[in-house]
């Protein structure tokens, strides 16, 4: 073999289809020429090495091919001609030529959101922002507010986000003459390719200011706190992400500006178990209140009630208060709190008591 892919991409022969993208991903990352540390050749090769075992079709035909190319080395034969791969064209625009490839999510993560290079737009979505947020047990009855602080780019207010001194204008970029992208052509042992990247000098634009914003220097955002009100609606689950769109960075340029995530951490409370829209407790009783029934006082997330035992309650019986569970998210009322029996046999007993029951005993009970 001239090269060993799986080498190249630093994974075993037999690494999973995931392993390989995970790889590839994670190399091009670090080789892409326009990062610091990056290799154009790296890069290259990388993309090379992934076109192939990316794709179970061609992967099979190099694992076949590589063997067959062995074999007729040792025996002393020529091997001619290139890699009879089907389905290879590299004569496209950039790294969509290359047929069934996906690439998109490499890309977006490394121009930052989608758009960027790939679709050729001029402009890019600004970043999604996920934060945690932990909320106390009681939101989950009566909602709540909560106000953060977050530091992220927002829009320029100097510039209006458009990176020019106000009162001046956009010129058009001399670096990719206006077309917001500068392209490279690649040769590789298996073709020409091109390689298509976000002009540097306009962050793909195609226009740059005439006199650049002195707040923002150009780039029309600037990193300020923004304050956000969440409000965390009743009936929240912790674990919910909760989605305010556009609250996320702002774009450049008058782009559309990426979303913010809450992840809603509601702090257990070690009384409660929920199930859905109920609320499961543990209630300890007494052996006699089982057997006998009687009224005892429970806390319960709306306040103290008193709870009707019925006599002869068991081991395990479940009571149930309507309404005085969780509310419901689509506004169907109130889920139900659920108690869950426990009867305490004692421990040890008076000598009163166990001749009690021993007489109880005799009774049959
Ligand atoms: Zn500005
Ligand atoms: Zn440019």
């Amino acid at each position: 073999m001239s090269k060993d892919y799986y080498k190249i991409l630093q994974v075993p022969q037999n690494a999973s289809k995931d392993d390989i993208k995970k790889a590839y991903r994670k190399l091009a990352h670090q080789f892409h020429p326009d990062k610091h540390g990056g290799s154009e050749e790296r890069f290259k090769e990388i993309n090379e090495a992934y076109q192939v075992l990316g794709d179970d079709t061609k992967r099979q035909q190099y694992d076949q091919f590589g063997a067959v190319f062995e074999g007729a080395r040792s025996g002393g034969g020529q091997w001619q001609g290139g890699f009879g791969f089907p389905g290879f064209d590299f004569g496209g625009e950039g790294f969509r030529g290359f047929g069934d490839f996906d690439f998109g999510d490499v890309f977006e993560d490394m121009f930052g959101g989608s758009g960027g290079a790939r679709g050729g737009t001029k402009t890019k979505r600004g970043r999604d922002i996920q934060i945690d947020l932990e909320v106390p047990f009681a939101e989950i009855f009566a909602g709540g507010r909560h106000e953060v602080q977050i530091q992220k780019l927002t829009k320029c207010p100097h510039c209006e986000g458009v990176g020019t001194e106000p009162g001046t204008k956009l010129k058009t970029c001399t670096k990719c003459r206006g077309s917001g992208r500068l392209e490279k052509k690649q040769k590789t042992f298996l073709g020409t390719f091109s390689h298509v990247s976000v002009c540097p000098d306009c962050q793909g634009r195609g226009q740059v200011p005439e006199v650049i914003c002195r707040d923002c220097f150009g780039k029309g955002v600037v990193r300020s706190l923004d304050r956000i009100d969440i409000v965390i609606p009743k009936g929240i689950e912790s674990g919910e992400l909760i989605k305010m769109s556009g609250r996320g960075e702002a774009s450049a340029f008058g782009g559309v500006p990426g979303d913010l995530f809450v992840r809603v951490h509601v702090i257990h409370d070690g009384a409660y178990k929920r199930q859905g829209d109920d609320l499961i407790m543990l209630l300890p009783i007494k052996f006699s209140t089982a057997m006998l029934g009687g009224a005892v006082d429970i806390s319960t997330p709306d306040g103290a009630i008193k709870l009707k035992i019925p006599e002869g309650t068991e081991h395990g019986d479940i009571l149930k208060v309507r309404g005085k569970g969780v509310p419901s998210r689509q506004g169907y009322g109130r889920g139900d709190l659920l108690i869950e029996i426990k009867i305490e046999t004692p421990k040890k007993l008076s000598k009163k008591a166990k001749e009690m029951v021993e007489k109880l005993k005799e009774e049959g009970v």
